[in-house]
């Protein structure tokens, strides 16, 4: 930069550099650079088990109807619109939108929308996408995570809630995380659940005094949620509650049992918890979350739910989803002492003397590139020491020099960095000698 162009940086920002004009919003997540280890490691540990797996790739958008969040909540409709980001923009239909509150209700959303039951029955797919809920009564939890999940649409064979419980399983164990504790519980289809539902509401209204004022709220309105309230009093009512394996009709007990049978035949350790149930209406059936015992939040869940595609006006569709928090996963595999392989460091630096040679270098780095070389430059520095010392700063076998010399007479200066060797090759010959060296 010369003189002048300095002048044309404004001294303000340069002054306030620390305190930046925009923060990030609160609760959303930049991912950083550091952590590229461990979000390169997830995606392809997750696209290993995928392709394994047969599911496809699907993405669906950021932005949706509102309405179909709340209405894929049921009773529980209060309980997720607080949740949701709703935008100050309409929809072209003058609809309401909201930030994506589930992946999973936006991929049965698309499979409806482009029948995707023509390209494969069951649809088999996987998506890695962020989850926005508001949660204002706790500033320090995330509003925004990365979730990846698998989802099997068009079948309600308990096979499949075994493929994708066993699909979260193997994402897990291939992120080498030890210890995995599968909790699993049903939770019951339209012909079982309502009698259950009956007789949970019964109990709680008897018991009304001894539990907390939302959970008091909650008996009427939105009864499973009850159980998932963490008051000591509330959990003490809870032990002699009802629970809904009692309740299950024949085709939703023969079900689970298929499903645990699935589990067990292949070695994954779980605990049948009769207090996992859905927090929204349109789960059925198979309900599951893993656990570490180092971390106190499951690191995936999923459940069955056969009956929203028809809540959104198509036919019956049984739909099973599992899904893993990707920010949760990294904390437990940290707290297990686990880190991904760092990230390969180059091994070529090309140092470029004087602006005659930039143009040159960049088309050696491109063929350097093309041969699977990766090739580093730091050419915003002017000196040949300067340069010689980021190399060396990185680690580098080798450096290359292009002065205006070697760009004259088709040539460059090859240096080995450990011993200070230098040699002059062709620049024809660069890519096969710069591979016959660090090959070495
Ligand atoms: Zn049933
Ligand atoms: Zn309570």
């Amino acid at each position: 930069m010369t003189t002048k162009d300095a002048k044309l940086v404004p001294q303000k920002a340069q002054k306030t550099s620390h305190t930046p004009m925009f923060e990030m919003v609160r609760g959303m997540a930049d991912v950083l650079p550091k952590d590229q280890g461990w979000w390169k490691l997830l995606w392809q540990t997750g696209h290993a088990v995928s392709e394994l797996n047969d599911f496809h790739f699907i993405e669906t958008p950021p932005v949706e109807p509102a309405k179909m969040f709340l209405s894929a909540a049921g009773v529980a409709e209060e309980s997720v619109e607080k949740h949701l980001y709703l935008l100050k923009a309409k929809g072209k239909g003058g609809e309401e939108l909201a930030l994506s509150y589930s992946p999973k209700i936006s991929v049965l959303r698309s499979y409806l929308e482009h029948r995707l039951a023509y390209f494969a029955s069951p649809l088999k797919v996987f998506y890695l996408a962020p989850v926005f809920r508001r949660i204002e009564e706790f500033p320090e939890h995330p509003g925004q995570f990365h979730e990846w999940g698998f989802q099997i649409i068009g079948d309600g064979d308990p096979l499949y809630d075994g493929e994708i419980i066993l699909a979260v399983f193997d994402f897990l164990k291939a992120l080498k995380l030890k210890q995995m504790v599968l909790k699993i519980n049903s939770a019951g289809c339209r012909v079982c659940r309502p009698a259950f539902k009956q007789r949970l509401k019964a109990y709680y209204r008897n018991e009304k005094d001894m539990i907390c004022r939302t959970c008091e709220k909650n008996i009427e309105t939105n009864i499973f949620a009850i159980v998932h309230c963490e008051q000591e009093q509330c959990k003490e009512v809870r032990q002699n509650a009802p629970i809904v394996l009692d309740y299950l009709c024949q085709s939703c007990n023969n079900h689970f049992k298929s499903v645990l049978e699935l589990v067990e035949d292949n070695a994954v350790l779980y605990e049948p918890d009769a207090w996992l149930l859905p927090e929204n209406d349109y789960g059925t059936k198979t309900i599951f979350e893993f656990y570490v015992p180092q971390y106190p939040f499951a690191i995936a869940s999923g459940h069955r739910f056969d009956y929203l595609a028809e809540a959104f006006g198509g036919r019956v569709t049984p739909a099973m989803n599992g899904a893993l928090g990707i920010e949760r996963v990294i904390e437990a595999m940290k707290l297990q002492g686990l880190v991904p392989h760092p990230k390969e460091k180059p091994r070529v630096f090309f140092v470029v003397l004087g602006d005659q040679a930039k143009k040159g270098a960049l088309r050696l780095m491109q063929l350097l590139r093309a041969g699977g070389i990766a090739v580093v430059e730091v050419a915003g520095k002017k000196t040949l020491k300067a340069q010689l010392k980021s190399a060396e700063r990185m680690n580098i076998t080798i450096a290359l020099l292009l002065g205006q010399k070697e760009v004259f007479d088709g040539t460059v200066l090859i240096r080995d960095m450990s011993s200070g060797a230098q040699e002059t090759i062709l620049a024809e010959k660069l890519v096969e000698e710069v591979k016959k060296r660090i090959n070495k």
